[in-house]
């Protein structure tokens, strides 16, 4: 893979699929410090609600996201004096590169379906917010996934896609990250900054992956780890390797992430 290491003033489009989710930003670093991601996200109407309606809740869920993004500013930090500023892509006057668009719809309900990366509404908070857009810069899930996953039928051995219940559980291959991670948990990331106990919302792993993409040598361990985000072992393939490996053990510590 090839390894992203800008150069003072630089700006590359991050498009790739190192850690089993898909990224798509536009990089910059703007200083030897600090660097800028810029996301070109599209928000798109309830098809659901009245016109007039799913205009409203475009409009509400945009002012979110903005305020959610100057509120996080001061929590991008990296291990090293680093910072990192999440923007929107200003698609009038953004500039080449242009980063992929994030369709995400902005959803009438009060509840949704599930947490989902596609739809914010009433109810995504900015913990959450900042949670889905860690995904659009290639950071993977490190919470257990409880409610869906598969079970095996006793008497035909096939596998059935099951809501609860199942075994095993769906991805039950992913590491789990240690417990104030917003890949873990972002509700408990956000109080952990808030309260003054951590500067940052992201582990040294997580702001390497973003701002390095691609180089192993920043990012090798990450990398190894995240690639167990999405297998199940159940599903005929196991997981990518039968044993965790050793750099992803005890990964509730968060060794791996740093
Ligand atoms: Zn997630």
């Amino acid at each position: 893979m090839d390894c992203v290491s800008l150069r003072e003033g630089e700006s590359s489009l991050i498009q790739r699929g190192d850690t089993s989710t898909w990224s798509g930003y536009k990089l910059t670093r703007t200083s030897g410090n600090n660097f800028i991601v810029e996301l070109n996200i599209a928000l798109l109407p309830d098809t659901h609600a009245q016109p007039a309606e799913a205009a409203k809740q475009m409009s509400a869920v945009s002012t979110k996201l903005q305020e959610c993004l100057r509120e996080i500013t001061p929590y991008l930090n990296g291990p090293n004096g680093e910072h990192l500023e999440i923007k929107l892509y200003d698609v009038t006057h953004g500039g080449a590169p242009v980063p992929p668009p994030i369709n995400i719809i902005a959803d009438t309900t009060n509840h949704g379906i599930r947490e989902d990366a596609g739809r914010w509404g009433k109810y995504t908070d900015c913990p959450t917010i900042t949670h889905e857009l860690m995904h659009y810069m290639g950071l993977v899930d490190e919470y257990q996934e409880r409610s869906r996953g598969y079970h095996t039928n006793p008497s035909t051995g096939e596998l059935i896609y099951a809501k609860d219940g199942s075994d095993p559980l769906l991805y039950n291959c992913r590491i789990i990250g240690p417990a104030d991670s917003i890949m873990r948990s972002q509700q408990n990331a956000w109080a952990s900054v808030v309260s003054g106990k951590k500067n940052s919302l992201l582990y040294p792993g997580h702001f390497r992956t973003v701002t390095q993409p691609g180089c192993a040598s920043s990012n090798k361990i990450y990398y190894t780890c995240a690639n167990r985000a999405y297998a199940t072992s159940g599903m005929g393939k196991g997981c990518p390797t039968p044993n965790t490996p050793s750099e992803c053990s005890n990964s509730e510590n968060g060794q791996w992430l740093q």
